[in-house]
């Protein structure tokens, strides 16, 4: 069995083992729950979150849940969500909130969503955020932290043209850009608001800016978080 990290309690000093999000004192045999990751990432296209949103998953293990990648594999399998969702894909606009809220929805009921989730490329619109907290304040599970991936327009311009989806064409890339900034960066505001929002520097190496976000999501909130007290 391998085990993910291998931290010590600061209080105690006992050696601790994390997997699949719970702390197991090398010692002592009991579980003992960690903290649950409810995490929204937020940035621009082309700002390397997919990149950034892989090392989270291999690194913290929450279930990862991209909007995009839902959207494409209902696209690709021809069912009637996405094949009205590509309407709106193919053109860089975003899809109607209402549609993808039912997908989100139905998404964090699975079973793989009860120990903590990275929300990838959702909510975009404020009315997706609002629909979000209903469903979460609902559900009694609030979010823990909101990651703003940031990287300046210029820089995602010359990243995407290298990059080369389906979707990543000029005249997509600016609707995809100016969307993003019409639409989707009032939730900073509206994250930061709830004291929720972290914002991550996103340029530099891949590991540079991962260093940044382990920061984030490492300390614990209070104490050394091992749940030794
Ligand atoms: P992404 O892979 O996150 O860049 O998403 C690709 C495309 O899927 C976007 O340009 C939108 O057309 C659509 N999409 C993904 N997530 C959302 C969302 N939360 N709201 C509306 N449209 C979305």
């Amino acid at each position: 069995m391998k085990w993910l990290n291998i931290q010590s309690c600061e209080r105690t000093g006992v050696a601790l083992r994390r997997k699949h999000n719970v702390l197991e004192s090398r010692t002592k045999p009991q579980l003992i729950p960690a903290f649950t990751m409810r995490i929204v990432f937020i940035g621009p296209p082309g700002a390397g979150k997919g990149t950034q949103a892989e090392k989270i998953i291999a690194q913290f293990k929450p279930a990862h849940l991209s909007t995009g990648d839902m959207l494409r594999a209902a696209r690709d399998a021809k069912t009637e969500i996405g094949l009205e969702a590509e309407k709106y894909m193919s053109s860089g606009k975003l899809v109607p909130d209402e549609v993808v809220i039912g997908v989100i929805a139905d998404r964090l009921k699975q079973d793989d969503c009860k120990s903590g989730y990275l929300l990838d490329g959702f909510p975009r619109t404020i009315a997706q955020a609002e629909a979000l907290d209903k469903m979460l304040a609902d559900a009694g599970t609030p979010l823990d932290v909101v990651l703003e991936l940031k990287v300046p327009d210029e820089e995602l311009f010359s990243r995407l043209s290298k990059r080369g989806r389906a979707d990543d064409n000029p005249e997509t890339i600016k609707e995809r850009i100016a969307v993003y900034n019409n639409q989707t960066s009032p939730l900073l505001d509206y994250y930061g608001k709830k004291g929720l929002l972290k914002t991550i520097e996103g340029l530099g190496t891949v590991n540079e800016i991962f260093a940044r976000i382990e920061k984030v999501l490492n300390p614990p909130k209070s104490g050394c978080g091992c749940a030794c007290r």
